[in-house]
């Protein structure tokens, strides 16, 4: 950030009082800029026979890549509203949101991840959409797992497809190393 958003003037990065860290401080209005990590939501869509709604991305970053449905958490919306609203935007699938699933942080890009379970009916209708050029339902034996677009999906699904085959519903929590940046 260069300018206050609050009335344009030029920021200075500087410590605030009684903060501890360098932020966007505005020398004209005094407003101080906090810039906190952003919440990707999302969800594994399941149909009743146990196929599982896969996206390919048609969008930056990663395109061509699979991926379940998520995007980042907008202004106003609770994170479950969130993951059925990035649902419809990259599938046109109306999914009802279940359990948590995974929370995943991942330090290195400032992102959180939150992926819950989402129930598709026997007759959902979806479909490829600006985001994604095909969507399609998918037995856990044809997930693509090379083209799986981030690291975060891979480990959400294969930690699903586990619970489910043991009959247990855990929430899982992992935190994802990258490269720096
Ligand atoms: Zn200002």
């Amino acid at each position: 950030m260069k300018f206050c958003s609050a009335c344009g003037h030029a920021v200075e990065q500087r410590v605030p009082d009684g903060d501890h860290q360098p932020r966007a401080v505005c020398p004209a209005c005094s407003a101080v800029h906090y810039v906190n990590p952003k919440m990707v939501v999302g969800c594994i869509p399941e149909a009743p026979n146990g196929r599982i709604l896969m996206c390919k991305r048609d969008i930056w970053p990663r395109i061509g890549k699979w991926t379940v449905p998520a995007g980042y958490l907008e202004m106003g919306e609770t994170t479950a509203e969130g993951a059925a609203r990035e649902t419809f935007e990259e599938s046109q699938a109306a999914v009802t949101m279940g359990r948590l699933v995974a929370i995943m942080d991942i330090p290195r890009v400032d992102q959180v991840y939150i992926l819950y379970h989402g129930t598709l009916a026997a007759d959902a209708h979806f479909g490829p959409t600006p985001e994604s050029s095909e969507v399609c339902l998918m037995r856990e034996e044809d997930i693509p797992w090379r083209e799986i677009a981030f690291p975060t999906i891979d480990i959400a699904l294969r930690a699903f497809f586990e619970d489910r085959r043991q009959g247990v519903a855990r929430v899982h929590h992992e935190v994802i190393r990258l490269p720096a940046r």
